[in-house]
């Protein structure tokens, strides 16, 4: 059963920051309410007054702006897996959208929401760290950009400061010759393993810029810049030999836990398959793409 709460409604960011400086603990940012009224309801958590983020205006858009994507962190994720602006210039983004959770979830939980939840068995912040993304941080007086391998600290917690509202998410627009893909695994309704690979190639066939990074398998979605270095300055042929040595390295670093989701020694394993499959993916779209 659902405590009884008070519902605040700000219209702006400022307003929104000021309530949540004045009432602390007893108060909490609602979006789609996805996570936080599961877990009002089953008591594991209690809040006296929930912050409806919804009716600030602007939080809710996708647009492109000279070659950054902002994306307002209101936007559901049905709402993103349909976004033009998206599927034009982020196909990997709208992939993966496109599989979180069910239809139900999808069509209310926010982007927003998923980040701060800092639920570990969670899709965005995986790929939005191998986008190379930046997410902005504002509260009454002040603004800044996080990159998004910073943002998550801990299962369940992100570096937002107590008054901060999480506002943007800044995606650079791809380069030209560069792909991106994220790939998943689990048996449960969440995922077990998330792995995310972007590959950015010179004129020639060496590559310029590789990031990796894991997520679900352990407390927190991570960069894995050891493994990124094994794929940089190797021709496509060189860097898949030396996928399987980077898929070890990435499993390393993932910090998988053994749980529901499977054995920390499984999870690993699947983080190497997942990398493998996450490059032949993206070596497979640039042949078609240059035969075009
Ligand atoms: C059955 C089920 C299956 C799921 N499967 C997946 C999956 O496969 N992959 C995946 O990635 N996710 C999955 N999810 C998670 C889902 O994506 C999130 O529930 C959803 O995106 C949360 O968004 P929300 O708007 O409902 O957040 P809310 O529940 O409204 O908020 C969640 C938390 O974030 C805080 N918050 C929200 N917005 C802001 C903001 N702008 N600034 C600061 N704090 C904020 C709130 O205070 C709260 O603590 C699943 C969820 C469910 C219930």
């Amino acid at each position: 059963m659902l405590r009884r709460f008070r519902l605040e409604e700000p219209e702006s960011v400022k307003e929104a920051s000021e309530l949540l400086a004045r009432h602390g603990e007893a108060a909490r940012i609602y979006a789609g309410g996805t996570e936080l009224l599961l877990a009002m309801k089953e008591g594991l958590v209690q809040y006296e007054r929930l912050i409806n983020v919804k009716k600030i205006p602007g939080l809710d858009q996708v647009k492109l702006e000279n070659s950054t994507i902002r994306i307002g962190a209101l936007p559901t994720h049905t709402n993103l897996e349909e976004d033009p602006v998206l599927k034009q210039k982020l196909p990997a983004f709208v992939q993966m959208e496109h599989n979180v959770a069910n239809v139900r979830v999808r069509a209310v939980g926010t982007l927003g929401g998923n980040l701060c939840f800092a639920e570990p068995h969670a899709d965005p912040g995986t790929v939005l760290m191998v986008l190379g993304a930046k997410l902005v941080a504002e509260k009454a007086s002040a603004k800044r950009e996080i990159p998004a391998e910073q943002f998550f600290v801990d299962a369940y917690e992100t570096c937002l400061e107590a008054d901060e509202l999480l506002t943007d998410i800044r995606i650079p627009a791809m380069p030209e010759r560069a792909g991106a893909a994220y790939l998943k695994f689990g048996y449960l309704e969440r995922p077990s393993v998330g792995v995310g690979l972007f590959i950015d190639w010179d004129q020639g066939d060496t590559i310029a810029d590789a990031r990796i990074a894991v997520g679900c398998a352990g407390p927190r979605p991570k960069r894995v810049a050891e493994a990124e270095e094994l794929l940089k300055r190797k021709s496509t042929k060189e860097a898949a030999s030396a996928l399987a040595r980077a898929g070890e390295v990435a499993a390393r670093a993932a910090d998988a836990i053994g749980d529901l989701h499977g054995s920390a020694e499984y999870k690993e394993h699947i983080v190497g398959v997942l990398l493998k499959r996450a490059f032949q993916q993206i070596s497979q779209q640039r042949s078609s793409k240059s035969q075009r």
